[in-house]
């Protein structure tokens, strides 16, 4: 399959462009705060110039197996409880200072639970599934390979839309050429939307289930989020299409903030008495959402556990996303197990999307995995228990970084196959600098699931639309805000 090349732009159109895609991000907040920033200055998004070309089939693959993997992932929760809490047991002693605060976290929202169950059966899942399209396989129809199963806090839902929208509105205005992309090559993005029809699906259901007619979502944020916007238009939407209000607090702030009712754990705010029917996280993902006042956020973490609201996620369904059971979820059997009635069409376009990951253990794939890390490591990514990007060792660096820890730690990362993904030359633009060089881009699929996490069962399972991501190929990492990527758009053919 054969695709149209980046439309051909002059300087002086380049920096016609540059001025119009700017304005159009300011005026429909597409951006992001700069460093140090002043509440009343946003700056916009880095994004690329042109929708980045992505083969059709590759992209409806990644769609078509959401379901599945929302699926996977709550079933494990749900049904499989024991056995996940039995790695994760394990993973605590290798990882005590986040996998093990978790856990403990969690430990001690049951322990101090009525008859030691957690209050609110209702849990939501809102998720991202990370792909990249594999060049190896080129002979045929390139297939899409997972990052990552992201299960907290999974951002860009909002300015993906917005990026979408952006691309559309060069392409409807000509600066591509007349009419270059069709409206079927250049999807628009759903997510906010269907981020925040999520949401308010859980807020209906609790307020079913506690039989009342108020009720807030509470978004917990970083200090100073700089990507504060792309969280802010899932909020417009709440109050837009369904008025639910949204309130925002860090965990700094809940032990003073909020109050828990003791007859029935009803989570409050004390200001003004709101009730709160979900807790949606987008911080509390890494050390350092702790680490400056661990007393105070660990335990905010245990409150809102506890409490009666619907969490986004769970303390479970959180750490059902690490890289550790994202490595064990890889085995055909184990999936099957976890989903009884999947079919066989599903379960191999599930298992599809797999490289090969390998455990560094004591086992016989550990031993083999331990040979590859000093033999072939560039072949290979080391990951640790960790979230939020720049926390990976590549390739020639992961035998040195091995050696530096005792071995009896290895246990505690996971050794993946490395994804070759395709480049294009298309152009990033970064505050007023554009950047001509090679791109591979991300795609990230949302999913929604709203399940009953004590007696499994699903309520409502949902594709939430998706996201590109692109950064220079010369760069082992993405992230956006961390600048070393860019928002950009699918073109698909
Ligand atoms: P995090 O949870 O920190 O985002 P990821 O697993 O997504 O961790 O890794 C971060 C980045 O590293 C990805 O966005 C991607 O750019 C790169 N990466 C991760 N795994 C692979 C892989 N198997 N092949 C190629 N690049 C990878
Ligand atoms: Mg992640
Ligand atoms: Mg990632």
């Amino acid at each position: 399959m054969s695709y149209k090349p980046f439309p051909e732009l002059t300087k002086a159109d380049e920096s016609k462009v540059s001025e119009l895609l700017s304005q159009w991000s300011l005026a429909n907040g597409l951006v992001m705060y700069p460093p140090n920033f002043k509440t009343y200055s946003a700056a916009i998004a880095p994004t690329t110039l042109f929708p980045t070309p992505f083969p059709r089939s590759a992209f409806q693959n990644a769609v078509d197996v959401q379901q599945s993997f929302n699926e996977l992932y709550t079933n494990l929760v749900a049904n499989h409880k024991e056995w996940l809490i039995e790695v994760i047991t394990q993973l605590s002693q290798h990882d005590v200072g986040f996998t093990g605060k978790l856990f403990e976290a969690y430990n001690k929202a049951v322990e101090e639970s009525p008859n030691k169950e957690l209050v609110q059966p209702l849990s939501l899942g809102v998720f991202r599934n990370d792909f990249m399209i594999d060049n190896q396989e080129a002979s045929s129809t390139p297939g899409i390979k997972q990052i990552e199963f992201n299960t907290v806090s999974v951002s860009f839902g909002a300015l993906s839309t917005k990026v979408g929208q952006l691309h559309n509105y060069l392409n409807k205005f000509g600066v591509y050429g007349k009419n270059y992309y069709s409206n079927d090559e250049l999807p628009i993005s759903t997510s906010i939307d269907e981020l925040a029809d999520s949401l308010a699906e859980a807020d209906s259901h609790y307020k079913k289930q506690q039989s009342v007619d108020d009720s807030i979502i509470l978004f917990i944020v970083q200090p100073n989020e700089r990507n504060c916007f792309d969280q802010r238009h899932i909020e417009y939407s709440l109050i837009n299409n369904h008025s639910i209000k949204s309130v925002r607090l860090t965990l700094e702030e809940i032990e003073s903030q909020v109050e828990v009712r003791n007859s029935d754990q009803k989570l409050f705010i004390k200001a003004t008495s709101e009730e709160v029917s979900v807790v949606y996280f987008r911080s509390g993902y890494g050390p350092s959402d702790y680490d400056l006042n661990p007393e105070l956020t660990w335990n905010a973490r245990v409150i809102l556990e506890k409490s009666a609201a619907i969490k986004c996620p769970s303390l479970l369904t959180q750490l059902s996303g690490s890289k550790k059971i994202q490595q064990i979820l890889t085995k055909k059997e184990i999936v099957k197990k976890i989903l009884p009635s999947i079919t066989e069409e599903d379960l191999s376009k599930l298992l599809s999307t797999f490289v090969a990951i390998y455990p560094l253990d004591d086992t016989e794939e550990g031993k083999l995995a331990k040979k590859l890390a000093f033999e072939h490591p560039e072949r290979f990514v080391l990951k640790p228990q960790r979230e939020g990007g720049g926390n990976n060792i590549y390739k020639a660096n992961i035998p040195g970084f091995l050696k530096s820890i005792d071995e009896k730690e290895w246990d505690a990362y996971i050794l993946m196959e490395l994804i070759n993904p395709p480049t294009h030359k298309n152009k990033l633009i970064r505050n007023d600098e554009i950047y001509n060089e090679d791109i591979v881009s991300e795609l990230g699929i949302f999913g929604t699931i709203l399940f009953d996490e004590q007696k499994g069962g699903i309520i409502s399972n949902k594709n939430a639309g998706f996201l590109l991501r692109s950064k220079f190929s010369s760069s082992d990492e993405g992230g956006v805000a961390a600048g070393f990527g860019c928002v950009d758009n699918v073109y698909l053919y």
